[in-house]
């Protein structure tokens, strides 16, 4: 079934470009002006953690984004963990493949901070620059001898 595919950028997905033709434009991204509940709010980082850290004290509630994946350029608040909603989601079946459901991702701060992901690139260090310097000793010694058997 086709559901007006040049709406949908055919069969292309597009990553939110924080609608940077609008704000070339002087205008505030389309789902900001749009949002009937007033629920997106566009502005730089700092106006954004500062609004993100008085709309959690009002509400009681929790901050996603600002440390979680070393810090990302949207920021979510919640009067709910999301630990909760993803709960509840996975009650309802979603995160089974079968269900086609996605569950909701667990945040981490900086993943590659974690202690295997850093055990593995210490490890993985030494034989990197052992590889790197086996694979310009071998450019290096086949263009020699290229270059002995054109002489
Ligand atoms: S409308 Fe919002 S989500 Fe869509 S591209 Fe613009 S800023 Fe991104």
């Amino acid at each position: 079934m086709k559901i007006a595919p040049g709406l949908l950028g055919g069969g292309v997905m597009y990553k939110c470009d924080f609608c940077h033709h609008r704000l070339t434009a002087g205008k505030v991204p389309a789902c900001v002006e749009s949002c009937p509940n007033g629920a997106i709010t566009f502005g730089t980082k700092e106006e954004i953690i500062k609004l993100a850290r008085e709309r959690a004290k009002e509400i009681n509630g929790y901050i996603y984004g600002d440390k979680e994946n070393g810090g990302t350029s949207v920021l979510y608040v919640s009067h709910i963990p999301f630990s909760e909603i993803n709960e509840a989601l996975i009650k309802q079946g979603a995160g089974d493949k079968k269900s086609g459901k996605p569950a909701m991702p667990t945040f981490t701060d900086n993943p590659s901070d974690a202690p295997e992901h850093l055990v593995k690139s210490l490890a993985l260090a030494p034989l990197a620059g052992l590889l790197t310097a086996g694979i310009t000793a071998y450019k290096t010694f086949t263009r020699e001898g290229s270059k002995h058997e054109n002489d």
